[in-house]
């Protein structure tokens, strides 16, 4: 690296600087090694989240979904859709088309959450929902339908059944007064009850993972597991009951939301966490919580990188030592222009100029390395989990080769320029024995829902015969 920085920066760069700015960035570096000892350390967390005893002092949390079975292409009919806990808030009306196939979008509408009620009540936050699902129904002219809803919530809950769903705790940007330990589904009732004005059906819980799996599932028997890397992180995989200690039965399989963004919580990465994640974390809504996530993930990313620039700046190594107020503002710097910078110098130009950064060409290729220091580790912690989880599958099988199709979703897995390309590589180097096929999913997180709506509808059916 240092022999290509040389190159690339020539004689316009002192050598020392170079040393000085990779010395910044080495904390971010994780080799071969380090990342196989950290999924040793996950394998052993994912047996203490489904153990009986274990479970409740387990960082990762192994969550039942009460899905047991992914389509067989036998479901159909007509449902609502409600999207919380990614990028936008979104209702959607989806059709489920037997002999097509198909999961057909009718209609869709994003709702803006304003802050003010991602962090006020939780009464405030489902009237507001509510009353964007009302407003939806009447411009379809569909109030007067009782439609099966499936509730995509993406965050951790401990559910009873496929329609009791407790918060354990908030994620990501949503610090809602009233709601941890209560069921989702009995708030989303009230608030609807509230209002009075039209009702909706039977309700599915489902987690994004879940649905991105299930959205996958429809075009590909074989895809048992979901991925999602965006806003958040996280994964679902189908593992046998009979592992899974706190549900009864022993044959067959169950969807687990491990909800991996825990994983380290109990302190288990101290190791790796910089300095900069010690920050992020200690800033962030919830201390403590997620430590796995904020190292990975698009709500976090980009609040690292800005507090690399702002120490390197500091350092005189950037910038020619200047800071802009800009800079100096949390969360100032987006996720999305670590992408943007990976994508192209000329970008970088403008990004930081536009954060008031006097940045000449050598700052632009500082300011990318950094970029892709941490987009690069958070592909490998995350091709670390994934390889972790096809590994478990393989040895849950007895088998010495397993061949399966990962479902995967978010921002940062989508857009940036080579993520996905660095996650398939390392997970190929660490799950040697399993043969991944990546499938993006086409709206996981709302077509999904219904999918998984109408899986449950289709059991409860053949249960009643
Ligand atoms: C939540 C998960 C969710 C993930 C991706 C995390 O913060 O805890 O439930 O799947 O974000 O949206
Ligand atoms: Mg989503």
């Amino acid at each position: 690296l240092h022999a290509i920085m040389s190159l690339v920066m020539g004689s316009i760069f002192p050598i020392d600087d170079i040393d000085n700015v990779e010395e910044c960035l080495q904390p971010f570096r994780l080799s071969l090694e380090k990342l196989q000892d950290v999924s040793s350390r996950l394998r052993k967390d994912l047996i203490r989240g489904l153990g009986k005893h274990t479970h409740c002092r387990a960082p990762v949390k192994m969550l039942p979904t009460f899905v047991r079975a992914t389509p067989d292409g036998r479901e159909k009919g007509d449902f609502l859709a409600l999207d919380l806990g990614g990028t936008n808030f979104r209702v959607l009306h989806v059709r489920v088309v037997e002999e097509m196939q198909k999961l057909l979008k009718m209609d869709s509408k994003i709702c803006a959450i304003p802050q003010e009620i991602m962090l006020g009540t939780g009464e405030q936050l489902f009237d507001h929902i509510a009353a964007c699902l009302a407003e939806f129904l009447e411009s379809l002219e569909l109030k007067d339908q009782t439609l099966p809803l499936g509730f995509t919530f993406s965050f951790p809950c401990e559910q009873k059944d496929i329609d009791k769903s407790l918060l354990i705790h908030w994620t990501k940007g949503f610090n809602c007064s009233g709601v941890v330990g209560e069921d989702v589904v009995r708030l989303l009732r009230e608030a609807i009850h509230r209002r009075g004005d039209y009702d909706i059906g039977s309700v599915a819980m489902v987690n994004d993972t879940v649905g991105t799996m299930m959205s996958c599932g429809y075009r590909d028997q074989s895809c048992e597991i979901g991925m999602i890397i965006g806003t958040g992180t996280n994964a679902c995989y189908m593992e046998e009951i009979k592992n899974v200690k706190r549900v009864e039965g022993e044959d067959g399989r169950m969807c687990i939301n491990t909800e991996w963004g825990g994983f380290g919580d109990d302190g288990s990465l101290k190791d790796i966490q910089t300095e900069f994640d010690l920050v992020v974390d200690r800033d962030s809504l919830n201390p403590g919580v997620h430590v796995f996530e904020k190292m990975i993930s698009g709500m976090y990313l980009g609040e690292i990188a800005r507090l690399v620039l702002v120490k390197l700046a500091r350092d005189k190594l950037l910038f020619g030592g200047d800071l802009s107020v800009a800079l100096l503002t949390q969360d100032s710097f987006e996720t999305r222009f670590i992408s943007e910078i990976e994508e192209g110098l000329q970008k970088a130009q403008e990004i930081l100029s536009k954060l008031d950064l006097p940045a000449g060409p050598v700052d632009c290729q500082i300011v990318r390395l950094v970029c892709d220091s941490l987009s690069t580790r958070s592909a490998q912690l995350c091709a670390t989990a994934l390889a972790t989880i096809a590994n478990r599958i393989r040895v849950n099988r007895g088998l010495d080769h397993l061949s399966t199709t990962v479902g995967v979703d978010g921002t940062v897995y989508k857009k940036h320029p080579n993520f996905s390309e660095k996650l398939q590589e390392t997970v190929r180097i660490l799950a040697p024995k399993c043969d991944i096929t990546f499938l993006v999913s086409d709206d996981g997180s709302g077509k999904g829902a219904a999918m998984v709506t109408a899986v449950a509808q289709r059991l409860a059916m053949q249960s009643r015969i």
